[in-house]
């Protein structure tokens, strides 16, 4: 499985994913630059798994269904807030691409029903606003312990699995992330990687399940109550 980045709006990652004759839009914001990315790929667009049903996710379901009569796939338990959703997906079931096969992971947290959407075969992960790199998903709609559970889901993953989450926030959670371990060194050499790849403009994802094992302040919390403390410190952050 192919996989193309599409940076669209301030800090969000839409993504392309392709296999055989079929191309997947992993939450669309804007319809116009993902539209014009698969078509310079000569790629058609078949259909669009959503993660979650917040506007900056699901924004051009309808304009990119109306271009390309694509199918939507999204949260079941968030259906009625997915602009056009054809299949509404949960905890287990399967999504293909092309020939590439994927699985619904369920991983509510930042809204209740959020989904995440992994392709084993091609070692892909797309977490939308769960896991992100050094950081995790705002909790907008579930509790700590839901959080907490959802990201220990996704780091029984394997190792090696790419990270392809939907915002480009790691400067900023890796300031915060240095105050929680200030003695990590796989951490402290993550941040000169990061200021590097930002400073020439470069996206810091995707990244991998063994780095954010190693380096991600929320995945390494011990517990529930230590997850709860680094959120709500890192929500008070001003870094
Ligand atoms: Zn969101
Ligand atoms: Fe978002």
């Amino acid at each position: 499985m192919e996989v193309v980045q599409v940076p669209v709006l301030s800090d969000n990652y839409v993504y392309l994913a392709h296999d055989g004759d079929e191309t997947a839009v992993i939450d669309p914001a804007v319809a116009e630059p993902v539209l014009a990315a698969a078509a310079a790929r000569g790629w058609r667009i078949t259909q669009i798994l959503n993660t979650h049903w917040h506007p900056d996710h699901v924004g051009a379901n309808l304009a990119i269904k109306e271009a390309t009569g694509c199918q939507i796939a999204g949260p079941a338990g968030e259906a009625s807030k997915i602009p056009g959703i054809d299949r509404a997906v949960a905890d287990g079931e399967q999504v293909a691409v092309g020939g590439a096969e994927g699985v619904v992971i369920d991983v509510p947290g930042h809204t209740a029903g959020h989904n995440a959407y992994y392709f084993a075969g091609a070692g892909v992960l797309f977490c939308g606003d769960t896991l992100f790199a050094l950081g995790c998903g705002r909790l907008f709609e579930g509790t700590p312990g839901q959080m907490h559970a959802s990201l220990a889901k996704l780091m029984a993953l394997p190792d090696a699995t790419r990270v392809y989450c939907a915002h480009e926030y790691t400067q900023a959670n890796a300031r915060f992330a240095v105050t929680v371990e200030p003695g990590n060194a796989a951490l402290a050499e993550r941040v000169v990687a990061i200021d590097a790849a930002r400073a020439s403009g470069r996206p810091t994802v995707p990244s991998t399940i063994r780095l954010e094992r190693a380096t991600n302040p929320f995945v390494r919390a011990r517990d529930v109550a230590e997850f709860a403390a680094r959120r709500a410190a890192k929500d008070a952050f001003r870094g």
